[in-house]
């Protein structure tokens, strides 16, 4: 059997011991965020779009373990990363007060050509430990993208926010009537994706939607 390996320096794992070393996961810039006080990630989306709460995980600076835990889990098919963050993250959140009544996760969705070329959309596996450990329901049939959107990075920001409003849509949007929601997602950069994921449930009445990533950009 091939000895499991550090994504963060390397060293060979000890039995119990997964994706990091002890010692690397202590080194994790983890963000002292909640669900229930301000925080930069919610302030992000001050004044674009109506959102009750967004927390983040971890910091995702420059470079560093984070940085090569995200990079392995979208580009190496190191999808257990992402269960192995979301349990981490719902073991915290899972007693958090203003996410009692969460009772629907929802993935970023990734367009069907692009997951099939990654084999698997990167926040599934976060999102379905999450919404086990707040006794919701996950789902990835009522977030969806339309088409898949050309590289971004040149484009400024009122570009991608017009580029990303159109991609994503919302079916069944009465099964999610009176709900409060979780949005999960890999990276919060600027946050245009969320943004428009947020605005795709426009038409649903009475809910209240909360953000959560596995990393924001400090
Ligand atoms: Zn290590």
């Amino acid at each position: 059997m091939v000895p499991e390996l550090c994504f963060g320096c390397n060293a060979v794992l000890y039995r119990g011991e997964h994706v990091l070393c002890a010692f690397c996961r202590n080194e994790l810039p983890l963000t002292d965020f909640n669900f229930r006080d301000e925080n930069p990630a919610d302030r992000l989306f001050y004044g674009r779009c109506q959102v009750e709460k967004v927390s983040a995980l971890l910091y995702y600076p420059e470079n560093g373990i984070v940085r090569n835990l995200i990079h392995h889990l979208k580009y190496k098919k190191q999808e257990r990363i992402g269960g192995w963050l979301g349990t981490w993250y719902g073991q915290q959140i899972r007693d958090e007060p203003s996410l009692k009544g969460v009772s629907v996760v929802l993935p970023v969705p990734l367009h069907r050509k692009k997951k099939r070329k990654r084999g698997y959309n990167q926040c599934s596996r976060f999102g379905k430990v999450i919404a086990e450990h707040l006794g919701a329901v996950y789902s990835e049939k009522h977030l969806l993208k339309n088409t898949p959107t050309r590289t971004q990075t040149s484009k400024n920001r009122w570009k991608r926010w017009k580029s990303t409003e159109a991609a994503y849509r919302l079916q069944r949007p009465g099964e999610l009537e009176g709900r409060d929601i979780l949005i999960v997602d890999d990276v919060l950069t600027t946050g245009a994706t969320l943004e428009a994921c947020v605005r795709a449930l426009d038409s649903v009445i009475d809910k209240r939607i909360f953000i959560g990533v596995m990393a924001v950009v400090p």
